[in-house]
């Protein structure tokens, strides 16, 4: 017996949730690349990309997906035998610096573990035993979505000040651009790392790189860099070879294009308003199923959590059971753990995970708490009972007016 029809629900850290009003705007014939609409919008549309980032410095747009973006950073600004810091809380902070290593450079590493934030103090001493200044970047994440850390990152820029230290400071914003406050230049990001398919809500393929003046500088001294990856090609006007380095993703800029319309008829810091919400109800659910059996919170303090996404601990083996019952059973597809640590309860069969980013609705959030309510039930999950009665006074008392 299964209940799950109709539309199917993804309740997952990307992709996430496309709206109609973005896939209404792909549902139209190929147009004219050399000239014409798609080139016409394009100035306003890098412009209104560059807002969500808050940054005055340059966009880059590269068909790929978030790692193209990674790389797409890392070619740019360094070569083979450079050295970077990188400060990992999960996953994907790690997974970036390994693509650095692949590249030909080296990786000097700073782990915080699985469930807490870079602390900048350490960043800070690393940075000043760097006498030499041999480290040219610093690298890590906002939102690292495998154990769904937030990371502080103005705390960071200001231990690199301290230190003064002149590495470029690269954050990977994949998973929190559009849903967690950023505020690239006011910062003092020098590359900003971004993809469309999480809270930029359209299907995956596109790439972002935001830089400043100082990267831009640091990538002319770089004696190569891959043509197809360059900024230097890609910031000049003409669209077709320059700026995609070949026939631009059509399709998806118009869904970008109306993406970003959505985004900025609400207003960015009511995305980021909505998103907080949303998040600290998932956490209230959470908190209530914890009162009893194995549920938890993956991340105790609440300041070091993502509005983006929840990690949440369930017990051994819960994670795929209540996931697949989910799918199976109800249509809603809820993120699945990723590997984030040597303990026994950051194993990926004791994790899943409730994303919470980009075209999240009221409906969609409280229908899939509900439905893991349902899977804890019928699998025979201890859990607390009083979830859904938790999730919606914080939704209640969240609208003052
Ligand atoms: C999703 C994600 C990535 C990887 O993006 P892909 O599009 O899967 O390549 C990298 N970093 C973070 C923080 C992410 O959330």
């Amino acid at each position: 017996m299964t209940l799950s029809h109709g539309f199917s629900h993804l309740a997952m850290p990307g992709p996430t949730v496309i709206p109609d009003r973005v896939l209404q705007a792909m549902h139209r014939p190929s147009p004219d690349i050399y000239s014409g609409e798609l080139v016409d919008q394009s100035d306003a549309l890098y412009n209104d990309l560059k807002r969500v980032a808050n940054t005055n410095g340059d966009a880059i747009i590269y068909i790929g997906n978030g790692h193209a973006g990674w790389e797409g950073a890392l070619i740019n600004t360094l070569q083979p035998g450079d050295r970077i810091l990188a400060l990992y809380t999960g996953r994907f902070g790690r997974g970036w610096a390994q693509m650095a290593e692949a590249l030909g450079v080296e990786i000097e590493s700073l782990d915080f573990g699985s469930n807490s934030p870079v602390d900048p103090d350490r960043v800070e001493a690393a940075l000043r035993a760097d006498t030499q200044h041999r480290l040219r970047a610093v690298i890590t994440v906002q939102t690292d979505t495998s154990t769904s850390i937030r990371n502080d990152i103005p705390a960071i820029r200001e231990a690199i000040d301290n230190a003064k230290h002149p590495a470029l400071f690269m954050v990977d914003c994949i998973a929190s651009l559009g849903c967690e406050p950023y505020h690239m230049d006011a910062w003092g990001v020098d590359v900003t790392v971004a993809a469309c398919q999480k809270g930029l809500m359209t299907p995956p393929g596109l790439a972002f790189n935001f830089l400043n003046a100082k990267a831009k500088a640091r990538q002319a001294e770089l004696t190569h860099v891959s043509q197809y990856w360059d900024w230097a090609q890609r910031l000049k006007e003409e669209h077709f070879y320059q700026k995609f380095s070949g026939t631009p993703p059509t399709h998806h800029l118009f869904a970008l294009r109306e993406a970003l319309n959505m985004i900025h008829e609400d207003g960015i810091e009511q995305v980021w308003r909505r998103h907080s919400v949303f998040a600290e109800t998932v956490w209230a659910a959470v908190d209530a199923w914890s009162e009893d059996g194995p549920l938890r919170l993956h991340i105790p303090n609440p300041e070091h959590r993502s509005t983006a996404v929840t990690t949440i601990v369930a017990g051994d083996g819960n994670g795929p059971r209540i996931r697949q019952w989910c799918i199976d059973k109800l249509g809603v597809t809820l993120g699945y753990g990723l590997p984030i640590g040597e303990l026994a309860s950051d194993r990926p069969d004791n994790l899943f995970r409730i994303g919470h980013m980009g075209h999240v609705t009221p409906t969609g959030l409280l229908g899939s708490l509900g439905c893991v309510d349902a899977a804890l039930t019928a699998l025979d999950i201890a859990h607390g009972d009083n979830a859904l009665n938790c999730a919606t006074n914080k939704i209640a008392s969240s609208i003052t007016d």
